[in-house]
């Protein structure tokens, strides 16, 4: 099996902030998807979430180009996210305007043989959509997470949690973190979603799959899913990556 797909990604500063500090790559003839959500103060969010999708895209790129399986991906991931985050200490070490910047990273390589390697630190999502369910990916590295994880916490609630946006691991400004890749089967049909919490946190899981099951090209929905989220407020930068799997 040969799969295709198309796709299309999108970032906006939302409505309340006045800086953008995600930050995206969509390599869509290589099948590399990224998305990240910086933080630190003095634009050190934007640096440290520009050195990571830089870094980590740039690996799986030539991984795909080296024609890497599911298992070399998963490898180079590995590596890449470390060397990321090795970037991003440095960086901080040589500018203490940036120190203690760090950086949520998702990242996806979608191989056309119909396997997807899903890697990731923080709380930045990916989903997949078939047949109008809609699974989450990734699990969040958050303190209300791990609330809902020990049964304390509805998932609803934890995404209106005033703690809500406190992720318990990042890329640099702390400990080296695996992001665990994963693999799964994708198939023609399939709607794959990256997004960060600008819109997770504004949309919910149901209208994030009406919205992602539209016929539109994924442009359009990427459109529609950043409109969503700065209509209910906005009120965090709003990033998202659509990729919908082709016969
Ligand atoms: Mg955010």
């Amino acid at each position: 099996m040969t799969l295709r797909w198309e796709a299309a990604g999108a970032t906006d500063v939302g409505r309340v902030r006045t800086g953008n500090e995600d930050a995206l790559v969509v390599d869509r003839d290589r099948g590399v998807f990224l998305v990240a959500d910086g933080m630190g103060g003095h634009a050190a969010g934007e640096v440290a979430s520009a050195l990571a999708v830089e870094a980590v895209g740039g690996a799986l790129a030539r991984g795909v180009d080296d024609g890497l399986g599911c298992e070399g991906l998963a490898e180079a991931m590995r590596d890449a996210f470390l060397h990321a985050a090795e970037a991003i200490d440095r960086h901080a070490a040589a500018e203490p305007d940036t120190r203690g910047m760090g950086t949520t990273l998702t990242a996806c390589a979608l191989h056309p043989d119909g396997v997807l390697c899903v890697g990731h630190i923080g709380d930045s999502r990916a989903y997949r959509l078939r047949g109008g369910v809609l699974e989450q990916l990734t699990h969040d590295h958050t303190l209300v997470q791990r609330e809902v994880d020990a049964g304390r916490l509805s998932p609803e609630a934890a995404r209106v949690h005033p703690l809500s946006h406190v992720i318990t691991r990042a890329l640099g400004a702390g400990p080296p973190y695996d992001p665990e890749p994963r693999s799964l089967r994708v198939e023609p049909g399939d709607l794959l979603l990256l997004a960060t919490d600008g819109l997770t946190g504004m949309v919910d899981d149901d209208r994030l799959a009406r919205l992602l099951a539209s016929p539109e090209p994924p442009d359009r929905v990427v459109r529609a899913l950043i409109d969503a989220a700065n209509a209910a407020g906005g009120v965090d930068n709003v990033t998202a990556i659509v990729v919908r799997v082709l016969g």
